[in-house]
């Protein structure tokens, strides 16, 4: 019983997704005629640009041997930040696809479009529910949410049928799959914060806000107003973290360590990276709800 109510569960979120994103068009009826998969060759693969790992990895999931995906922001950069260059935005606008994160990440978008006003862009951020950063700037964080990543991967799935229609039980089949797995992780975090009676954690920038609203945490930003903090600020987040039994501070690899280091030591603290630009966004984001979780009373 209880294993059908989660099938149901999951068809329904599944179904959900699926309508918000419109990935499931109207002729589902075209189901019966299997369509002949062409072979993987590297020279007939969709050229797939995006813009961060993350979202390269939806790519793949969805596209599995179709695709070949470039990711414009290299490792160890800072998306905020980090513009192409002219010559790599060239480069990008050879691709069949691009997928933009959307909410606002991208300000550099409209000159890559100027080197090609014909490709097909998709916003990856189409259908999410935006939140913001702060008052009137929106939070470009959306994959770092399993919701909203699901409607991300169903927005992929309907830009890559768009280009390559050919393939498209392919496609929705991947996505099928890859849904499944993020449900399912979604659920396994749901239950794991469920239990918890502290729900505040500290983060270095503060990226977490979908996720934190996906699972009634809350994050506090060292980093204040997106710079590094000053000795007022520091000072009110010590005496938070200590009336709430704290001793862990989580950072990010593209930001310098030393206003976390300053706290740990202060509290005496541990300090766990997250990686949330990483390629392998399952891993990473199981990683990350387990080690949020622990941090928590
Ligand atoms: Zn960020």
């Amino acid at each position: 019983m209880i294993g059908n109510i989660n099938n149901i569960k999951i068809l329904v979120f599944l179904l959900a997704v699926a309508i918000i994103s419109g990935c499931i068009s109207q002729d589902e009826s075209s189901s019966g005629t299997p369509s002949a998969a062409p072979s993987g060759n590297a020279s007939d693969r969709i050229k797939v640009a995006t813009t961060i790992a993350p979202l390269g990895d939806f790519v793949k999931a969805v596209g599995g041997e179709k695709v070949e995906v470039t990711v414009v922001v290299p490792p160890g950069a800072e998306p905020h930040t980090f513009e192409p260059t002219p010559s790599l935005m060239m480069d990008v606008a050879k691709a069949d696809l691009y997928v933009m994160n959307g909410a606002g990440l991208e300000f550099w978008m409209d000159k890559l479009l100027e080197a090609n006003k014909g490709m097909v862009v998709v916003d990856s951020s189409q259908g999410v529910a935006l939140l913001q950063e702060r008052k009137g700037e929106i939070d470009p964080h959306i994959w770092i949410s399993l919701r909203n990543a699901a409607v991300q991967v169903n927005n992929i799935c309907s830009g890559l049928i768009a280009v390559d229609p050919a393939n498209k039980d392919y496609y929705i089949k991947n996505r099928y799959d890859y849904l499944q797995k993020l449900q399912s992780l979604d659920e396994e975090l749901n239950q794991t914060f469920a239990g918890k009676k502290s729900r505040i954690f500290i983060v270095h920038h503060p990226a977490w806000t979908y996720f934190a609203r996906d699972y009634d945490l809350s994050q506090v930003p060292l980093m204040e107003n997106e710079k590094e903090p000053g000795p007022k600020y520091l000072g009110e987040i010590i005496d938070l973290a200590r009336k709430n039994n704290i001793t862990t501070i989580f950072v990010e690899p593209e930001y310098n360590p030393k206003a976390a280091e300053v706290i740990a030591r202060e509290m005496n603290a541990g300090i766990v990276t997250l990686d949330p630009l990483a390629e392998n966004y399952l891993e990473t984001m199981a990683y990350a709800g387990r080690e949020i979780a622990k941090s928590l009373a």
